[in-house]
């Protein structure tokens, strides 16, 4: 991509590839990344309190970004930069020779940092065990697997304390937090350890 792509790619819609072979419209990246910083997404599920869950992994990517963003702005042009940062990032597109070429890794650190940040939610755990409430393995006409397990603390990326998994069934919708899985242990015989490697 090039300069002027990925400063499109951070500060614009854009068009990204899905999973599924298919272009797809995009917030602009640096949106994605403010909506994850107070939001439950790739931090795995809050505490249902109510309370705002704050994604600090997207914190200190946005802030070392504005910070590295304003330096960059200071050594080009001497001055302080006053204004919003989407507007500084955005007038970067007319630099041009030496300048260009280091934004342009600048600006694609953020972009893989950012996108790592987004997927880096690992997919919950499928065990092959009937749900206990409808007492179904699959559901619907695609006979997908009821039971998934929410086991992954992405902020600390590490396996999250088991009282603080959830399970859900998505065939008949029952859900379960980490104080009432012990059937989810006895059937699956999985000691909390190697869940991972199971999943
Ligand atoms: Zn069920």
């Amino acid at each position: 991509m090039s300069l002027a792509d990925q400063i499109h790619v951070l500060t614009s819609e854009h068009l990204t590839l899905a999973d599924t072979g298919e272009y797809i419209k995009a917030p602009p990246i640096l949106v994605q990344l403010r909506a994850a910083c107070t939001s439950t997404i790739a931090v795995g599920r809050g505490s249902g309190g109510g309370g705002m869950v704050v994604n600090s992994k997207a914190v200190k990517i946005e802030n070392d970004l504005k910070e590295q963003a304003l330096n960059e702005h200071y050594e080009m042009t001497g001055t302080e930069y006053r204004g919003k940062l989407v507007d500084l990032i955005k007038s970067w597109a007319e630099f041009e020779g030496d300048w260009a070429t280091y934004l342009e890794k600048v600006t694609l650190g953020w972009i893989d940092d950012i996108r790592a940040m987004l997927e880096s939610k690992r997919p919950p755990w499928r065990p092959s065990i009937p749900c206990p409430a409808c007492s179904q393995r699959f559901y619907g006409p695609e006979r997908e697997p009821c039971l998934s397990v929410h086991y992954w603390d992405d902020d600390a990326e590490t396996i999250a304390p088991p009282s603080s998994w959830i399970a859900k069934c998505d065939g008949c919708g029952a859900e379960w937090n980490g104080n009432n899985l012990k059937w989810l242990r006895a059937a699956s015989d999985t000691p909390d350890k190697v869940v991972a490697r199971v999943s």
